[in-house]
This record gives C-alpha cells, structure tokens and sequence, in this order.
C-alpha cells in the first residue's frame, strides 16, 4: 500500500517544518495555515481519520492528545487559548486520510466555525 502524505512527511520523503516528534507522534507546521501558529499533530500508525480508530488505538489516540496539549503549551498558546480539530469525511472538508488534529492558535478564532 503507498503511504500517506503524513507518513511520507515522517519518512522524510517529503520536507516539513517538525515541531515534536517521539515514537508515536509527529507534530508540523501546516503548510497553508489557517491561524498566526497552525499545526498538525498525527499519529506515525496510520489511522485513517478519527471514524475509523478502533479500541486498540486508544493509547495512541491518549497520548496524541497529551503531546498536543505540551506542543500548544511549547508553542505558547496556553495562556491566549488554541483549538484543536480532527476534520471526519467531507462535510468536514478531510482531504488527508491518515488521522491529524489541526493546533490553531494566535489569533481569536470564530465559532461556530465555518
Ligand atoms: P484536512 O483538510 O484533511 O483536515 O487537513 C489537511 C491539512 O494538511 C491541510 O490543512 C493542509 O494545508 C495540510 N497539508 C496538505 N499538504 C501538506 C504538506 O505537504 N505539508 C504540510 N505541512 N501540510 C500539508
């Protein structure tokens, strides 16, 4: 099976501005932000969006949400507040289908959103 664009970006094949990176999580500057800071934060297992996560994901999906909370915090987001949204199917506008939350930040952000 080809690889994803997101795990291309974390093979390296393709380049990308990488805040954090473990074992299990990679975070990187979107590349048409949307916010002042706007981040990506995906899993390296390929999950193909939240939808389709299955109970033996859940200590990815815990611990990806910890490390987006710290990659918010290392970015200094905290104190003015961040968003953080995992886009499903195409109502939602998904058009990567490997899992990411979207850290948008530095500027208020609307609701509802469009
Ligand atoms: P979605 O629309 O699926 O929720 O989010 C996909 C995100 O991936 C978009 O915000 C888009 O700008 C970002 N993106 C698409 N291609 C690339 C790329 O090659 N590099 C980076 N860093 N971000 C990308």
């Amino acid at each position: 099976m080809s690889k994803t664009l997101f795990e291309k970006i974390a093979a390296r094949e393709i380049p990308a501005n990488i805040v954090y990176e473990d074992d299990v999580v990679l975070a990187f500057r979107d590349i048409n932000p949307q916010a002042p800071t706007h981040v990506l934060i995906v899993p390296k297992k390929l999950i193909a969006n939240l939808a389709a996560a299955k109970p033996e994901d859940a200590t990815t999906l815990a611990h990806l949400l910890l490390k987006a909370a710290e990659v918010a915090q290392k970015l200094g987001l905290v104190t003015s507040g961040y968003r953080l949204v995992f886009n499903v199917g195409p109502d939602a506008g998904e058009s990567v289908p490997h899992l990411h939350g979207h850290i948008l930040g530095g500027r208020q952000l609307g609701w509802p959103p469009g």
